[in-house]
This record gives structure tokens, C-alpha cells and sequence, in this order.
């Protein structure tokens, strides 16, 4: 077997890329406007309500018109998945594992259409695209190697006379809620994950971004996999998901999305219901406040293109999104003005023109929610680039910075989801840490210094998830930086890594007399 090695992202400065993804796009508009069915079992469903999911860019173009499922219908997906794990729970792992190599090399096939739709359906720019589609790639090669890893258990000893293993089971059927903002990977990711581990998942893709979900299980079933190993099931989240996190026969619920939504889930899985036997299991990836540290003695360029690449790639919806800066003040000014430069010269608009660096947040609400965040900054502290937001045509937010807030402001604790950071002074290295642990996430964090010490202070007292030396605080790449934060942040998955798979298997020993 090859060993695993990340997807390459394209490089679109070339022509023939250039070309092949303006091909793509035109085949996305070509189906633009489509109905696509609940897949329950392998049957396809439709219902009278819809959900319609719109171009962030262009709030009048349908990319599609989704059927939504109701308690019934989720109810339905629910038996025929319990039914379902009976038989695939008994499929070998190299078979389940052969899924997923197919499924990755269909998508690989059609990659810059599923990125292409990425760019109309999320707003994001070819590029963030173009790693989303990727990474949805990696998770399948990986997950794919992790369980052939795993197959056999792991090694315990055994005493004279006697013969004993530790291998892992699936779990049972497992709710999949995944988010918009990575609308392929992690829908992808959090999906496979518990397909290669034996478990059958009822899948619910976030409302805003339905419509590539979709076309991912169409992949899976063309790469084999049996009907009713994965049911797409979207909804109300207070309806559906509501519903099936409550039901006696949810074994496992992995979510990601937000912080009040990852602990409602938390808490009503905890809550035993008729008919129940186990306690359920909880994967939760949830927000951040995620932290660049520049030091006194660091590369001040690479600080300020760090911050604002962190801050800014897909219009900062990302969970690992640099939301703070905290810099030592000896280097502020220096570091601000730059930020602000850098920040003034990008470009925002309809993300399927390449030249812009960034495109829309996502619907409405979260338009409202970073206005009237950068409202609040305004208060807090003195904004210097951005500011000003336009929904005429699309949700278009300007990227927005705000320097001189204290370590207490809103704007420096709270989660935005947008193109919104805020950067605060430090009078040295020790208090700047301080301040980037000043929150209640522990997700992503980064520390720009040329001082050894300090980074090896970091590397310890630096209390998040994936902490990055040198460079940005986004961009984790499945099985190098393994991902997940502490704390707010969620339950520490760490996707793509070593330990992921694990959380959707439950070990059992065995023991022999000889
Ligand atoms: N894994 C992504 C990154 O490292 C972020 C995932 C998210 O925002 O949910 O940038």
C-alpha cells in the first residue's frame, strides 16, 4: 500500500488549472437550480418542505432545492440504520477501508466540480475551495490506512496458558451533524470515520450547505458502499437533530458547529431515555478565540502577513481563524501599521473571480452577527481597516481590524465567525501569553519569535489544541497536525490524527485458557 501523503493543493497560477477551473464552475452553473432527495436506505425521498440553499455571493441564485426531513422521516432513517449496522458492522475492515481509497479517487476525479461547488454554494475562494476539497481527500486516505492499523486490535500480553486480545468493535448508529464551513471535508471526514470503524451514520449537513453533501453520498454509493450505510438525512437542527440525539438507538453523535450548540447536544445526550442501554458518546469540535502571539524579537513581516492571512482566509470562518493578535510592545506599531496595510489591499467580492482574496460570509444571521460585532469594536477599540459591510447583492463583509482593545473586550473573548480580529498590546512575552489564554476556547494558537525560550514556554504554557510556531493558526493538515482544542473548543477529537478512529470503536478483551 502507498503510505499516506496529503493531497498537493493546485496551483492556479498555472493556465491549465486556470482553465479546468473555470470548466468546473460552468458545469456547477449547468446544474444549478436542482431538487435532490432525503437518501434513506438507498430510497430516494422527497418531500413537500424544502430546504433552499442559496450563493452567499448572490442571494438571488438557487443552488438548490433540498428535501428536508421530518421526525417521521428521520425516525425511518433511524430503524433502517439500526438494521443496517447488523450487516455492516460484519463487513471486513479492508473492504470498508476499499471504500473509502474509491470514494477518494472518484472525488480526486472530479475535483475542481466539487470545489466549484464549493465556491457557489459556501462563497469560498478557489483556493480555500480547492483545500476543501483536498482535505475531504486526505480524510479518506487516511481514515482509510488508520483502520487497516487497527483491524487486528492492539498487542497486550499474555501469561503462559493463556491467549488474550484487545480488539476494537463499532459502536452502533451514529449522528453525523456537520458544519458549513468546511461543507466537504468535515461533512466528509466526521462521516467516513465512523463508516470505516463498522458504524451506520444518519447524516445531517448543515442547511446552508446541503447540496455538496449530497453529491459525497452520491459518491460513496457509486464506490460501493451498501444502502443504508449512510442515510442524508438534512432538517431542523430543533427538529431532527433535536430528535435523533434524544433517541434511545443514537449510539454516537459527532458534531461540529458552535459552542451553544455543541453543548446542548452535550447535554441532552446525557440524559438517559426509554428503551436506552448505553451512555452515549459525544464528539464535539466547537468554537474558538484563537490567538497570534508576536514576540519582541520575531520576523515583524511574517507576523503581519501571518495575522492577516489567519484572520482573513475565507473571510475568518474558520473555528481556527486568528480572531486576536496580542503583540509585546516593543514591535506594536511596527506590526499594526503592517496588518493594516496588508489588509487594506485585499480584494473582496464574488469568490468566482480569482482575483479576489476573499467572498462572502455565509447567510443573513451571520452578516447581522459580525455587523454588529464590528459595532461593538468600534466601542472597544479603534478600528483601522474594514469596517463597512454590504448585503445589497450578497453577505460582502470588508476585512476589519481592531487595534488598542483591552484583553477583556468582547471582541477579544467572544467569537465572531467573520473577518473581524482584534489586537491587543502586551508589555512583554509573558504577559502576552497570559492574554492569549485569557478565554474560555483552547482551540488553535500561534507564536511568532526568533526566541527559543520563549517558544518552549509557549510549547507549554500555551493552552490549545494545535499551537503553531512561525507561521499562521490555521490550515491543520490530516495526519501532520492532527486537530481538536480544549476546553470551549470541544472534546479534543483531534481529526485526522492517531486517536480519531478510536472514538467510534469500543475495545473488548478477550481472554483464552490455553
Ligand atoms: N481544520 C481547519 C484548520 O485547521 C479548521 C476547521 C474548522 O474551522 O472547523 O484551519
Amino acid at each position: 500500500m502507498i503510505p499516506y501523503k496529503h493531497e498537493p493543493f493546485t496551483d492556479f497560477s498555472k493556465e491549465e488549472n486556470n482553465i479546468a477551473y473555470l470548466e468546473a464552475l460552468k458545469k456547477v452553473e449547468g446544474y444549478l437550480g436542482e431538487e435532490y432527495p432525503l437518501i434513506i436506505g438507498g430510497e430516494r425521498i422527497t418531500t413537500n418542505e424544502q430546504i433552499i440553499s442559496y450563493n452567499p455571493a448572490n442571494k438571488e441564485e438557487v443552488i438548490g432545492s433540498v428535501s428536508k426531513a421530518s421526525k417521521e422521516l428521520a425516525e425511518k432513517a433511524m430503524q433502517i440504520a439500526d438494521e443496517t449496522f447488523h450487516t455492516w458492522k460484519k463487513v471486513k475492515p479492508e473492504i470498508r477501508a476499499d471504500v473509502l481509497f474509491k470514494a477518494a479517487a472518484i472525488i480526486r476525479r472530479r475535483k475542481h466540480e466539487i470545489s466549484a461547488l464549493l465556491t457557489k454554494e459556501a462563497g469560498k475562494p478557489w483556493n480555500e475551495a480547492d483545500a476543501d476539497t483536498a482535505e475531504a481527500i486526505d480524510f479518506l486516505e487516511y481514515y482509510g490506512r488508520q483502520m487497516l492499523r487497527l483491524k487486528d486490535g492492539q498487542p497486550v500480553e499474555s501469561r503462559p496458558g493463556e491467549f488474550n486480545r484487545y480488539d476494537y468493535i463499532p459502536l452502533g448508529v451514529g449522528v453525523v451533524i456537520s458544519p458549513w464551513n468546511f461543507p466537504f471535508a468535515i461533512m466528509a471526514g466526521t462521516t467516513v470515520a465512523a463508516v470505516v470503524t463498522g458504524n451506520t451514520v444518519l447524516l445531517k449537513p448543515a442547511s446552508t450547505t446541503p447540496v455538496v453533501a449530497y453529491k459525497f453520498v452520491e459518491i460513496l454509493e457509486e464506490a460501493g458502499l451498501p444502502a443504508g450505510v449512510v442515510n442524508y438525512i438534512p432538517g431542523s437542527g430543533a427538529e431532527v437533530g433535536d430528535y435523533l440525539v434524544d433517541h434511545p438507538k443514537t449510539r454516537f453523535i459527532s458534531f461540529t458547529g458552535s459552542r451553544d450548540v455543541g453543548l446542548r447536544i452535550n447535554e441532552r445526550a446525557s440524559k438517559l431515555n426509554d428503551g436506552q442501554i448505553w451512555l452515549k458518546r459525544v464528539i464535539a469540535e466547537m468554537g474558538g478565540k484563537d490567538t497570534i502571539v508576536v514576540d519582541k524579537e520575531a520576523d515583524l513581516e511574517l507576523a503581519a502577513q501571518s495575522i492577516v492571512k489567519s484572520a482573513f482566509g475565507f473571510s475568518g470562518q474558520k473555528c481556527s481563524a486568528c480572531s486576536r493578535a496580542v503583540i509585546v510592545e516593543d514591535v506594536y506599531d511596527e506590526v499594526i501599521t503592517r496588518v493594516e496595510e496588508l489588509t487594506k489591499g485585499l480584494t473582496v467580492g464574488d469568490p468566482t473571480d480569482l482575483s479576489n482574496f476573499t467572498g462572502p460570509v455565509i447567510d443573513a444571521a451571520a452578516f447581522e452577527k459580525i455587523t454588529s460585532y464590528i459595532e461593538i469594536g468600534k466601542e472597544e477599540g479603534r478600528i483601522v481597516a474594514g469596517g463597512t459591510a454590504d448585503n445589497s447583492k450578497g453577505f460582502f463583509v470588508n476585512p476589519t481590524v481592531i487595534v488598542d482593545v483591552t484583553p477583556e473586550a468582547r471582541v477579544m473573548k467572544e467569537e465572531i465567525f467573520g473577518p473581524v480580529v482584534a489586537i491587543a498590546k502586551a508589555k512583554d512575552f509573558d504577559e502576552a501569553l497570559a492574554i492569549a489564554n485569557n478565554t474560555e476556547y483552547g482551540l488553535t494558537g500561534a507564536v511568532i519569535t526568533k526566541n527559543r525560550m520563549n517558544q518552549e514556554k509557549a510549547r507549554e504554557d500555551f493552552h490549545v489544541g494545535n499551537l503553531y510556531f512561525n507561521r499562521g493558526c490555521t490550515g491543520a493538515i490530516v495526519g501532520y497536525q492532527p486537530f481538536g482544542g480544549f476546553n470551549m473548543s470541544g472534546t479534543d477529537s483531534k481529526a485526522g490524527g492517531p486517536d480519531y478512529l478510536q472514538l467510534h470503536m469500543q475495545a473488548k478483551t478477550t481472554s483464552e485458557t490455553l
